[in-house]
């Protein structure tokens, strides 16, 4: 789950880190109250999306020579200006995909005299069973482009947990930033404050990009994004404010109401399954088979009617699937409740793909009966060979 940078600043706050005051704003009004709260006559406008490289951003209906997605104001006005060329306008960035994301959030921050930018993230090493510590004196820009060009200048320190946050861990992180004095002191205060909130919350992934040294001399998270493990969202309910829905897939949204797991892929072979191995499985054997599959969706173990029919309609929801292939194990969940829920969605939205169904287990005989009678061209199969042949082979003969 992401969260928006000034939703992370003001977790960030809460364990004593240095960021910039600021306020939210969902409208020119706010934005222009925010500005007055704060000191001036330096202020920044931030777009808030769920994606990275905002400065470098470009805004779909305005000039190509209008600024991006973070603008310096040098006055009230300017802030008025700004706000409301981007509120409600599209800002693509090199992150957003062409499509770009609405802008329908702003944060209003103190502008910050730099002296040098720096870049520090943390992120869940699986291979060390650690947090990677991932520090560049080469903050700012691209990341990626100095991992590629100059990898030299990424320094990784694994932190490993059970042992938790070590001075020598700060001292190398300042090191590795080329920092000394006072500065290096604060970097390792800072390093050790965002350890303990990366653990504390539950994250997956903290960048702080940039990390800044200010003219008067003091560290400052000037950027962040934030994501929590979704598996740990069991110990933080206060999460589910912090979300925004206007930022998700809206299928993805829909399938977590039913609990149901979705996940959206490149292809058009609509895949509907009950575990995730069996999933994989299927998925695979669609692309034995020369095709790919649209979505990953498990339906679970103990699906109702209301459930298989919720995740027949988000499967036919996706314009890009033109034949849907499922593929259930009958054991807890009975044939006969998914042979149910497919007439009933079948029915109930327009089916006009290509649909393969194969069953298997408890209550199968029931489950093909009611396939058979419905009256709906359901082609049957009998194992999941047979149906990925029949499934790639029907979207191939309408393409
Ligand atoms: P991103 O483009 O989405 O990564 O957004 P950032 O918040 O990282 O802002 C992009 C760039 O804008 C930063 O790398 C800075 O160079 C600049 N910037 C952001 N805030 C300030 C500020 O307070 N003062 C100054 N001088 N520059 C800023
Ligand atoms: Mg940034």
């Amino acid at each position: 789950m992401n969260i928006h940078e000034y939703q992370a600043k003001e977790l960030l706050a809460k364990y004593d880190i240095g960021v910039p005051t600021g306020y939210a704003a969902m409208s020119v009004e706010e934005a222009v109250a925010a500005a007055e709260k704060l000191p001036g006559p330096l202020y920044v406008v931030k777009a808030q999306i769920h994606a990275g490289g905002r400065g470098k951003g470009k805004f779909a209906e305005l000039p190509a020579e209008a600024k991006g997605g973070v603008r310096l104001a040098h006055s009230i006005e300017d802030v008025r200006r700004d706000a409301g060329e981007m509120l409600g306008n599209t800002l693509v960035t090199i992150q957003t995909g062409d499509a770009g994301k609405q802008v329908n959030r702003l944060y209003v921050t103190d502008g910050v005299d730099i002296a040098k930018e720096y870049y520090l993230s943390m992120v869940v090493d699986r291979a060390t069973d650690r947090v990677a510590m991932i520090v560049s004196t080469e903050g700012g820009m691209d990341i990626e482009e100095v991992a590629h060009h100059t990898p030299e200048k990424i320094a990784t320190i694994g932190v490993d947990p059970a042992t938790g946050f070590m001075p020598h861990h700060g001292r190398s992180v300042a090191h590795a930033l080329k920092l000394e004095g006072a500065l290096a002191k604060a970097a390792q205060k800072l390093a050790k404050q965002l350890y303990e909130a990366f653990v504390d919350l539950d994250c997956a992934m903290l960048e702080i990009n940039p990390l800044v040294e200010t003219k008067d001399g003091q560290l400052l998270v000037l950027d962040t994004k934030m994501s929590f493990d979704s598996n740990a969202e069991f110990r933080h309910h206060d999460y589910a404010e912090l979300r925004d829905e206007t930022e998700e897939d809206p299928a993805e949204i829909e399938a977590s109401k039913y609990d149901l797991a979705y996940i959206k892929l490149d292809g058009n072979i609509g895949c509907m399954v009950n575990g995730a191995g069996l999933a994989m499985a299927t998925m695979d054997i669609i692309k034995l088979n020369g095709a790919f599959p649209a979505n990953f969706l498990d339906v679970g173990g103990g699906a109702t009617t209301e459930k298989v029919t919720a995740a027949f309609k988000i499967i036919l929801s996706d314009p890009a699937v033109e034949g849907i292939l499922v593929n259930i194990f009958g054991g807890i969940m009975r044939c006969d409740t998914i042979a149910e829920g497919i007439v009933i969605a079948a029915k109930e939205v327009d089916l006009n793909v290509p649909l393969v169904v194969r069953l298997e287990g408890t209550n199968v005989q029931q489950g093909k009966d009611i396939l058979a009678n419905s009256g709906l061209p359901i082609i049957p199969a009998d194992d999941l060979g047979d149906a990925a042949k029949k499934i790639v082979a029907e979207v191939k003969q309408a393409a």
